[in-house]
């Protein structure tokens, strides 16, 4: 019998792998890439140092995709976090363990990342084109037997696999072309939303402190001011809100919430302090500095970039001195400090999300193989489907695994 023609579309994490692992397993594969460089998205992740995946067990693992993530089951199982691990230390990729369990490559350089992944194609003897958009998928029947290109180039195959990406960071190549091609073989899409995405506020002193970078702070997420999530970490103030690791954490959950009513949040500048410490603290710094006016105490207390705000909140003259303060006004400023409102106006577009939510129906690909139930030979991996995941190198793994069962199967494949 011949050879499994494999094509796969997108040179992405999943189709790198998808590819390198059909052509592993023996397969005559090809892979198309409508760059001019392969793993555009994959040389910017983890701020170029690459989060690979995490060391979390299975179980807890698909927690972090939310209540889809059991279709990755089978995946996951298949080629997990260790798997991986191997996949690159035997490449020559080391890896290190950071804070939270994310697995980084020890160079600390994502370009490593691809390199090994590309060599990893090569070796299998995958033929590689960049520069090449797929524009359709053609079919016989219920079967795939190609794809065509932007310049109708032809390219027959016995089986196709869609790693096109989501919708976000446009640049790097994933535009949502996947969509398009399911959609035209009679896949349902959900939606693409944007995950893991900065969040606009509506207040606009906000803008005031932009660049300011808050470590250690706890964020209470409110929907009518109801409390219904609290996260501690890292966040940053833009020109149009709120960004940074906690922030994006929290950005699905606040994304679903915005349609049933307000939602805003709240920091704490100083968690690890009680009311009652915090304001003997600010009676000491006033009581020290009593003839120093107000705003250079505050100094003291918050960081440069948020001083104009806390003045104008505080409704306190900047000019009053430390000996002039009474409880009335430390009591406004503990609550700045403790609770520090701010009301959510909506997410960034997608185009600056980290990640797609929505995609290809779940319920139209079988988890165990990858493979579409609609049309044979057709499979998908990687973000183009309906799968999301927090950060901390889900969204990779997610890929990777997909990646290297859907290169498995397209391999296995034998029409008729
Ligand atoms: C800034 C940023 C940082 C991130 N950091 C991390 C991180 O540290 N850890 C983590 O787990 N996740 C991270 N992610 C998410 C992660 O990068 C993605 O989930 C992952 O790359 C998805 O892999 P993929 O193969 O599905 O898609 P992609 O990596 O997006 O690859 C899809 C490829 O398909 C190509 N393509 C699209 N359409 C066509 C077409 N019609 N014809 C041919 N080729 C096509 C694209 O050009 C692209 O190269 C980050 C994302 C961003 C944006």
């Amino acid at each position: 019998m011949d050879k499994t023609k494999v094509i796969v579309i997108g040179g992405g994490a999943s189709g790198l792998m998808a590819a390198g692992r059909a052509g592993d397993l023996g397969c005559n594969v090809i892979l198309l890439e409508k760059m001019h460089r392969l793993g555009m998205k994959l040389r910017i992740t983890g701020k170029g140092r690459c989060n690979l995946t995490n060391m979390e067990e299975l179980d807890e693992c698909i927690k972090n995709y939310g209540t889809k993530g059991k279709f990755l089951y089978n995946c996951l199982a298949k080629f997990f976090n260790t798997d991986l691990i191997d996949f690159f230390e035997k490449r020559g990729v080391d890896t290190v363990i950071e804070r939270g369990k994310r697995v980084f490559p020890k160079t600390g350089d994502a370009d490593g990342v691809v390199n090994c992944l590309v060599g990893y194609t090569k070796k299998n003897k995958v033929t590689i084109k960049t520069n090449f958009r797929v524009s359709k998928i053609i079919t016989d029947g219920p079967r795939v037997v190609g794809v065509e290109g932007n310049n109708r180039e032809r390219i027959d195959g016995n089986a196709v696999i869609i790693a096109t990406g989501g919708k976000s960071y446009p640049l790097t190549g994933s535009t949502g072309d996947g969509y398009m091609l399911a959609r035209m073989l009679g896949h349902e899409i959900i939606k693409p939303v944007p995950g893991l995405v900065p969040l606009e506020i509506k207040e606009e002193y906000i803008k005031e402190m932009q660049g300011l970078s808050l470590k250690n702070i706890e964020l209470t997420v409110f929907i009518n001011e109801k409390k219904i999530d609290r996260i501690f970490g890292e966040m940053l103030f833009t020109h149009y809100g709120v960004s940074g690791p906690i922030i994006l954490t929290i950005s699905k959950e606040v994304i679903s919430k915005l349609k049933h009513g307000t939602v805003s949040l709240s920091i704490n500048f100083k968690p690890a302090l009680s009311k009652d410490t915090l304001d003997k603290r600010i009676l000491r710094e006033f009581n020290e500095y009593g003839k120093m006016k107000y705003r250079n105490i505050l100094k003291h207390l918050i960081p440069m970039k948020a001083i104009n705000v806390f003045v104008m909140l505080s409704k306190i003259p900047a000019d009053k001195r430390g000996c002039e303060m009474n409880r009335e006004k430390r009591r406004r400023l503990i609550t700045l400090l403790s609770d520090f409102k701010m009301t959510v106006k909506g997410p960034r577009p997608i185009e600056e999300a980290i990640v797609t939510c929505g995609g290809v129906a779940l319920d139209e690909i079988n988890p165990k193989t990858m493979e579409s139930l609609l049309r044979k030979g057709l499979f998908f991996c990687g973000e183009v489907i309906d799968i999301d995941g927090d950060t901390g190198g889900y969204n990779l793994q997610a890929a990777f695994s997909t990646g290297y069962v859907a290169g498995e199967n397209a391999c296995r494949y034998h029409p008729g």
